[in-house]
């Protein structure tokens, strides 16, 4: 695919907003460094084999912070750790509790300054459930992908994330729970970024996760969300059952999804929600759709009743969510009644579907809001022009109509 990668109005408008990186540290993180490699590092440095063993607890099962608190292990090993590998590669910077305590929102600081956040929301034991607690972490800093009511998009894209650097926002929440004799439960690929566009080192980090001698957390518990990179989803089909995967759908029509997700020019719906029936059906694992509902945009009648045909007969499962608030769009989340006629609608076309209610509102938990933040306002005169140009592409789609060329254009090997 040609890389014509067009950056978004908030990129181009305030680079001297966005922090100045710093040197990026050339250690790695010690979190992505898998078992086997660790151990012949060990060995090339005269260590015995349990010394492995014991960097791998200090790095994901301790509450210690640094290789200089690592007790177990003698100070030239710490030192020479400690001039190898980057204990932790994210420092936390603003962290905002909501929801009576229950969401707690990171923002982490990458070495070159970039900024990225996860959301913690832990769910009280009820009726027969026992007590959970879910993560939500970022892939990207930013996202190339640029979808309009989303605050990552508006930041346009940074840079990848390294494996340890998406580990290191778990080791985090997981020390924060150990501390209160509570664990990690869930782990969802819903922050900043879209992970299929870091594939390997997502892969890396889910491996990572899985393992029994790292995270040691069950596939089953980890779900990726893609905004519909074909040919990832694709792979992932390939490599068998690994995790859920949920697919950002939030519109059924050609034209409103080239609006609310510009990566349908590239793969449009029906391409995806096909590479999402294969995956289904090669891995025997439900894909769950996430359909992010905006006011008067794609709320409507016509929209449930077109999203109901194209997934009459699958095995699926949708999750509506109610857009949060964005400061650059003119948008807002559709009201819960009209939320509720939509689910009725997929409902009797025999679709499972969930109402998701939208955690920690007013700490902007929504993807990348708490790091668009901090990245600074765009100029009045750049919302407005975006604003007047979203109205303008949404009402042209609601007629139907297909806007011309790509507001992004993601560049991806295929
Ligand atoms: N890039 C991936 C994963 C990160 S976004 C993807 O798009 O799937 C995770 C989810 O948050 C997506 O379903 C996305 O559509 C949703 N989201 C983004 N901004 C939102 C907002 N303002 N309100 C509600 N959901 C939002
Ligand atoms: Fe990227 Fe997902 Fe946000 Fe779209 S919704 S801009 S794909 S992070």
């Amino acid at each position: 695919m040609s890389a014509s990668f067009r950056p978004s109005l908030a990129v181009l408008a305030a680079p001297s907003q966005r922090p100045s990186r710093q040197p990026t540290d050339a250690r790695p993180g010690v979190s992505g460094i898998d078992a086997a490699a660790l151990a012949a590092w060990l060995e090339a440095h005269g260590q015995p084999a349990y010394r492995a063993r014991q960097v791998l607890d200090a790095v994901w099962r301790g509450g210690v912070t640094g290789w200089d608190e690592v007790s177990t292990l003698p100070a030239p090993l710490r030192a020479a750790l400690e001039a190898e590998f980057r204990f932790d590669t994210v420092a936390d910077t603003d962290v905002r509790d909501a929801d009576g305590g229950l969401t707690e929102k990171r923002l982490h600081r990458l070495s070159d300054g970039l900024s990225i956040e996860s959301v913690l929301m832990r769910y009280p034991a009820r009726g027969g459930r026992r007590e959970r607690a879910t993560l939500c972490i970022s892939s990207q800093a930013g996202c190339a992908v640029g979808c309009p009511f989303c605050a990552t998009g508006e930041l346009g894209f940074d840079r990848d994330l390294e494996t340890a650097e998406i580990l290191d926002q778990v080791r985090h929440a997981a020390r924060r729970l150990a501390a209160e004799d509570a664990r990690l439960t869930n782990i969802v690929f819903m922050g900043m970024g879209e992970p299929l566009l870091n594939l390997d080192r997502v892969l890396e980090a889910i491996a990572a996760l899985n393992d029994p001698a790292r995270f040691g957390l069950g596939a089953r518990h980890i779900t990726v969300s893609t905004s519909g990179v074909v040919p990832g989803m694709q792979r992932l089909t390939a490599l068998g059952p690994q995790f859920t995967l949920a697919v950002s759908l939030h519109a059924a029509r050609d034209p409103l999804r080239d609006v609310l997700v510009p990566l349908n020019r590239r793969w449009p719906v029906a391409e995806v929600v096909e590479a999402a029936r294969e995956h289904a059906r090669v891995t025997g694992r439900r894909v769950s759709y996430e359909v992010t509902l905006i006011d008067g945009i794609n709320d409507t009648p016509a929209d449930a009743t077109a999203l109901a045909e194209l997934l009459a007969g699958d095995h699926a499962h949708v999750n509506l969510i109610p857009m949060n608030a964005v400061a650059h769009t003119p948008w807002v989340a559709s009201p819960m009644p009209v939320i509720e006629r939509f689910a009725a609608t997929l409902e009797a076309a025999g679709i499972r579907t969930t109402i998701r209610r939208n955690r920690g509102q007013e700490i902007g938990a929504a993807c990348g809001q708490l790091a668009a933040e901090h990245a600074g306002d765009p100029a009045p005169a750049i919302v407005a022009r975006r604003r007047a140009r979203l109205v303008d592409e949404s009402a042209r789609a609601l007629r139907g109509e297909r806007t011309e060329g790509p507001t992004t254009a993601v560049a991806v090997g295929e």
